[in-house]
This record gives structure tokens, C-alpha cells and sequence, in this order.
């Protein structure tokens, strides 16, 4: 085989592999350990990777791919994530946040619930941190918003995505800015005794 039929078959493999892991969430739909919840048109699943001490994602049970494939004859399922997002917070102690990913990473549309300690042992990145703590999490009720008042979601610029992922580290509880993830990790602490 020649080296460019190699590098072809090996680059369609990657492809392929990541294909599939980004359609991990519908197959996580379908599994009854991951279900939270299920009604006739969403189910509410565990964030397989939580990002704090409770994380979940809801998800609608029909094929939407994401946030800006959304139009105004889906108001009523927003209206649904929303009804779901009270009877989690309703059924917890802790304040908790809904919102979408400006630029998911994963297919079929999703809305994370999440709260704010952010102390899990699978949050390690900036990238993770940021994608949650700044305009990167478009908040349930901003999206829902939108979506009532013009009918679509607006995608963010190439330029502003790479700029929220890249802001510098700040806790998302005081001001403190750490100088890196490990740190912040450990600062984290300080708010959850
Ligand atoms: P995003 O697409 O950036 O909004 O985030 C996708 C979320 O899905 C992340 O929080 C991941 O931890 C989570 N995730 C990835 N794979 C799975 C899976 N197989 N089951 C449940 N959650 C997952
Ligand atoms: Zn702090």
C-alpha cells in the first residue's frame, strides 16, 4: 500500500472514530444507568465527564443537532428544558445554572445543568473551566430569549470563541486569579469546607 493510501485510510479512521464519539451522548440517551429522567419529548442524563459535584444534560428526544438549528416550533421544547431545569434545582439544595455551549463539541442538541463548586476530578483543563464560567455558557434563560424574540440563535465569531476559551483564569466565586489550573483546583477548596 502506498504511504498516501496509508495516510488516507488512517486520517478516514480518525474520522470515523470521532464521529462516533461525538454521537456518544445519543447512545448515553439510551442507557438506562445514565437516565435522570425521561418525558415524552426529553431526557434529563448524567454528564458522563461532571464538571462539578452535580452536572446533567437534557436533551430532546428528537434528532436536533444543536442550539442554532433551533426555529420558533421550538419554543414549547425550550419552555419543556426549562420546566425540567425547576424540578432538578426544585429537588437540590445548591443553586444551580442551565445553559448551552456556544460551540458543543458533542452532537444532538444538549443543555447542561450545572452547579457552581466546580469540584470534580474531571475538570482539568482552561478550556473546561472557561466553557462554563464565562459568555461561552449562553445561559438557558439568554437562549430562550433569543429564541422567542427572533426565531434563531445567533453563532458567536471564530474570534470571540477563541477569546473566551483563552480568558484568564478567575474563580467563579471571589476574585482571585490563579496562576494555573492546580492551583485554582486547590482554591476551589476554600468554598466548599
Ligand atoms: P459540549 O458538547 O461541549 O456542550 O459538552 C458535551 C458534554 O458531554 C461534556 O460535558 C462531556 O463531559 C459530556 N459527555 C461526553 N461524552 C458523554 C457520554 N458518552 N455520556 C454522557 N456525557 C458525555
Ligand atoms: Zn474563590
Amino acid at each position: 500500500m502506498s504511504k498516501r493510501s496509508l495516510n488516507n485510510t488512517s486520517s478516514n479512521t480518525k474520522a470515523k472514530k470521532s464521529k462516533y464519539w461525538s454521537l456518544g451522548l445519543v447512545d448515553a440517551m439510551k442507557n438506562p444507568d445514565s437516565i435522570v429522567k425521561k418525558t415524552e419529548h426529553c431526557v434529563i442524563i448524567k454528564d458522563k465527564y461532571p464538571k462539578a459535584k452535580i452536572h446533567y444534560l437534557v436533551l430532546p428526544q428528537d434528532n436536533i443537532s444543536s442550539i442554532y438549528m433551533l426555529n420558533r416550533s421550538h419554543v414549547k421544547l425550550i419552555e419543556e428544558f426549562g420546566k425540567l431545569f425547576k424540578e432538578i434545582q426544585d429537588e437540590v439544595e445548591v443553586t444551580l445554572r442551565a445553559g448551552f455551549h456556544a460551540v458543543p463539541s458533542m452532537q444532538r442538541l444538549h443543555m447542561h445543568i450545572i452547579s457552581g463548586d466546580m469540584v470534580s476530578p474531571c475538570l482539568k483543563t482552561k478550556v473546561h473551566w472557561n466553557s462554563f464560567t464565562t459568555d461561552f455558557f449562553m445561559l438557558f434563560e439568554d437562549v430562550q430569549q433569543q429564541l422567542k424574540e427572533n426565531g434563531s440563535i445567533k453563532k458567536i465569531s471564530p474570534e470571540l470563541h477563541k477569546s473566551l476559551l483563552a480568558t484568564e483564569l478567575q474563580c467563579n466565586q471571589c476574585l482571585f486569579k490563579p496562576k494555573n489550573m492546580p492551583q485554582l483546583k486547590e482554591h476551589l477548596f476554600i468554598h466548599n469546607k
